[in-house]
């Protein structure tokens, strides 16, 4: 299965955002919920922000796709999220998606379990409201950009979070390691970055579609991350079980979640 590099404009002229999110986050037959991805994300998400304590003003959701699943822990803990992505079906799906609208995927039983996580009671409805207050805007992005946001230069923030974008973006692993320095370009000295990535996967279909991905493994990704100036805190691995027809959708063989502080800058 393999494929040419899908470049960030395939991903602007063919992304399908509804395909997509039926594909992988379909609550009974989404991919990465049958393989265990997004309720070891969420669990991740909440330790990080709930229980080690991650936290400050603003956080950036790189690469947020249509999803806003990430975002449900990290609004309790952070004043401000700004998503920055790509693609622009992708962010008006995500503003659309923030706003509630109708016909937009639903989060429900998603945002229920964060809620029970969270055990404060809130309904719903109520952390419904309060993702959309948190989440201030979505920007244009470009990772492969020394400064992904420019011609913005935002002061720098507390934490820059990337759950499944890099390992789209790039085509090969020293592209990888300079992304990693250019999403750090962003991040103050003593915050923290959240990464997720799924490992050994080389494409993935996606609305009719199939597109590349970086084949990543848990020692290239403790290695590129320390020689580009965090040191880690947290990382766990999950491992997913063989399934001819689901890996034939996506074959990466585990997923990783990785929570590091930044300690310098590395040019
Ligand atoms: N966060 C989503 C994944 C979205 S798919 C999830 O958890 O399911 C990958 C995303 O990476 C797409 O939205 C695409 O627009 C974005 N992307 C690809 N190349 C990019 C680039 N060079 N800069 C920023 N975003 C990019």
């Amino acid at each position: 299965m393999e494929t040419d590099f899908t470049d960030k404009d395939t991903y602007q002229d063919l992304f399908d955002p509804e395909g997509y999110l039926d594909t992988y986050y379909n609550p009974k037959s989404g991919l990465l919920v049958v393989d265990g991805f997004l309720d070891f994300v969420l669990r991740k998400l909440h330790d990080a922000f709930c229980r080690r304590g991650v936290k400050g003003k603003t956080l950036i959701d790189i690469g947020h796709g249509p999803t806003i699943y990430q975002d449900l822990s990290a609004c309790e803990s952070f004043d401000e999220i700004i998503g920055a992505d790509y693609t622009d079906v992708n962010r008006k799906y995500y503003e659309r998606s923030l706003r509630n609208e109708p016909g937009t995927f639903n989060w429900d039983a998603v945002i229920q379990k964060v809620c029970d996580m969270e055990g404060k009671g809130m309904s719903v409805e109520e952390k419904k409201k309060k993702l959309e207050n948190t989440v201030k805007k979505t920007l244009k992005c470009d990772v492969l950009q020394k400064n992904p946001l420019e011609p913005l230069v935002l002061p720098k923030v507390d934490c820059v979070m990337s759950i499944g974008c890099l390992e789209c973006a790039c085509s090969d692993l020293d592209t990888y390691r300079n992304v990693l320095k250019n999403v750090s370009t962003l991040l103050k000295i003593g915050g923290y970055i959240i990464i997720s990535e799924i490992l050994n996967c080389s494409s993935y279909l996606s609305g009719g579609k199939r597109f590349s991905c970086l084949v990543l493994t848990e020692e290239f990704m403790r290695s590129a991350i320390a020689e580009t100036g965090f040191e880690i805190v947290d990382l766990e691995v999950i491992y997913r079980k063989y399934d001819k027809d689901q890996y034939e959708i996506c074959n990466h063989d585990s997923s990783l979640f990785v929570l590091a502080r930044k300690v310098k800058d590395v040019k």
